[in-house]
């Protein structure tokens, strides 16, 4: 009888085991870029959406900053093209993204804030996550709308950020659109893009990112 009753525990123990494994095998990551423009409020909207969907939040601004403030060597080779409002070169970033996104918490996938900035990091990034459901959030706000917004931000907080002054915003939006707005049409070409009006208000905006959210998930 004990010898029955242990394996029937055994049996329905391994049976539990091999569904659990199956189901997570099942479940792809996600990895949700958010694209924008400087001043579109890709910070504010990334903050609320990661909480929504229960996926980190992963600011390539924020961890470079991290590194400028620990005096890291990323932080003292970033500085330079910080302060410029340049791009620091992509090695140092995917470098970065990957240490970040080898962590336990982005395993069902996370939310990428301020990058790819360039074609060669997304088609790195392509490579790196041949598994993963990519879904591009684009936030669409005009030039004439994105500098009043960096400049009030730097009168309302007296610039917290070094690369938050009046010539250094129109090098960030000449970078983007040399650089980074190439992205646009790389993702609209794999059909995982959808664009998002920007020039709303914060709660609009979180509405439309997260509907257009679900129809590219589906
Ligand atoms: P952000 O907070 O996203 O506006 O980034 C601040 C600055 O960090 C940028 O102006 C760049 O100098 C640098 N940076 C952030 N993300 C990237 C990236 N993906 N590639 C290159 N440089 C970056």
């Amino acid at each position: 009888m004990h010898t029955f009753v242990f394996g029937l525990t055994l049996f329905f123990g391994l049976a539990v085991t091999l569904l659990a494994s199956a189901q997570g095998t099942s479940i792809q990551q996600k990895v949700i870029i958010l694209l924008g423009p400087p001043g579109a409020g890709k910070g504010t909207q990334a903050v609320r959406l990661s909480k929504e969907l229960g996926l980190p939040h992963i600011s390539s601004g924020d961890l470079l900053r991290e590194n400028v403030s620990k005096g890291t060597d990323l932080g003292k080779k970033a500085k330079t093209y910080m302060d410029a409002g340049q791009l620091v070169p992509d090695s140092l970033v995917l470098d970065m993204l990957w240490d970040r996104v080898s962590k336990p918490d982005s395993a069902k996938g996370y939310l990428l804030d301020g990058m790819p900035r360039t074609i060669p990091q997304a088609k790195a990034i392509d490579e790196h996550l041949a598994n993963a459901q990519l879904i591009v959030l684009n936030l669409d706000v005009d030039d004439n709308v994105l500098v009043k917004r960096l400049l009030s931000r730097v009168s309302e907080s007296g610039a917290k950020r070094s690369d938050d002054q009046p010539e250094v915003i129109q090098n960030r939006l000449k970078v983007y659109h040399e650089q980074t707005k190439p992205l646009i049409s790389y993702y609209q070409q794999k059909g995982v893009l959808k664009t998002v009006n920007g020039d709303e208000t914060p709660d609009n905006v979180f509405k439309s990112l997260l509907n257009a959210y679900k129809e590219q998930a589906k």
